[in-house]
């Protein structure tokens, strides 16, 4: 299991976790950007995929545990598990995610919110679980004692996916959570969803991703999920291939920039493998915004 890396923002302790790897097309990770300038930052395998994290945050609130975002879960076939390069297996069947959990003296139960930043495989997944030993393979929310928070429009974006959208929504992510009542659907652009955790709408990757703030005594941290998945998507016209809207994605990008150098915010990037960029400062440098 890699390690937790947690940091302090303000009065709450923050872990990114890691729920596992998985293996993308190096040219649909940067869009436009051509490969010999990707790969002089990051290095393809023999199938020109490139290694990212999957990098969920947990934040200890006086309310209860909140994790945002899930990773990949178990309910996929090996089959898929090849396609995208996953490899995210912990004990009993389940994720090293649930092993990094408890790895900090926590159980699953303590989780109280699951925020979802939106609702494509990678980010949902672990919503759910099959338990290993139901030959039946029923699918049961992961977290039992949560309620799991999703964007409305984005729920609904999903559940109406085109061919080109609808390799990245599976509805067994959200479905049972829906029959039992635990999804709970947000409207707006921006709001607070814990005291302390706040979500602002960064549209581009999907029309209604969000991004989450951790804020507390004058520190935030930026979880900005896929509108910068890794630190090499920094540069504004780095863009993934997989956005659907991607001149929307720049746009939330600048936004962000403007506020983060701004104000100081520190980044975690939750498909970025390399732990040094955890936690890393946005600052203004002479090519434009970098880390500090
Ligand atoms: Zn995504």
């Amino acid at each position: 299991m890699r390690p937790v890396i947690t940091q302090q923002v303000g009065e709450l302790r923050v872990h990114a976790l890691h729920a596992g790897i998985q293996r993308l097309d190096g040219g649909a990770m940067f869009g436009v950007v051509p490969k010999p300038l990707w790969s002089r930052r990051i290095e393809a395998d023999d199938r020109n995929r490139i290694t990212l994290a999957m990098r969920p945050l947990l934040i200890e609130h006086p309310d209860g545990l909140v994790l945002v975002d899930t990773g990949v879960g178990n309910k996929e076939s090996d089959k898929f598990a090849g396609i995208y390069g996953i490899d995210n297996a912990g004990s009993d069947g389940r994720t090293v995610l649930e092993d990094a959990i408890t790895s900090l003296g926590h159980s699953l139960s303590d989780v109280k919110l699951v925020l979802n930043t939106h609702l494509h495989f990678d980010h949902c997944g672990g919503n759910t679980f099959i338990p290993v030993d139901d030959v039946e393979r029923r699918v049961q929310p992961a977290f039992p004692g949560a309620r799991y928070v999703a964007h409305r429009r984005e729920l609904d974006y999903g559940t109406h996916a085109n061919e080109r959208t609808q390799a990245s929504y599976f509805p067994h992510n959200w479905e049972v959570l829906q029959q039992r009542g635990l999804l709970e659907l947000i409207d707006g652009p921006a709001g607070t969803i814990v005291p302390g955790v706040k979500v602002l709408a960064t549209p581009g990757h999907t029309p209604w991703h969000m991004s989450a703030l951790v804020e507390s005594r004058g520190e935030t941290l930026l979880y900005p999920a896929d509108t910068i998945p890794t630190a090499h998507h920094i540069p504004l016209p780095w863009i993934m291939g997989y956005d659907v809207e991607p001149l929307r994605t720049l746009e939330s990008k600048r936004a962000l920039y403007t506020r983060g150098v701004a104000e100081g915010w520190r980044v975690v990037f939750e498909h970025d493998d390399d732990d040094a960029t955890v936690g890393a400062r946005m600052v203004m440098g002479d090519r434009g915004v970098q880390l500090g």
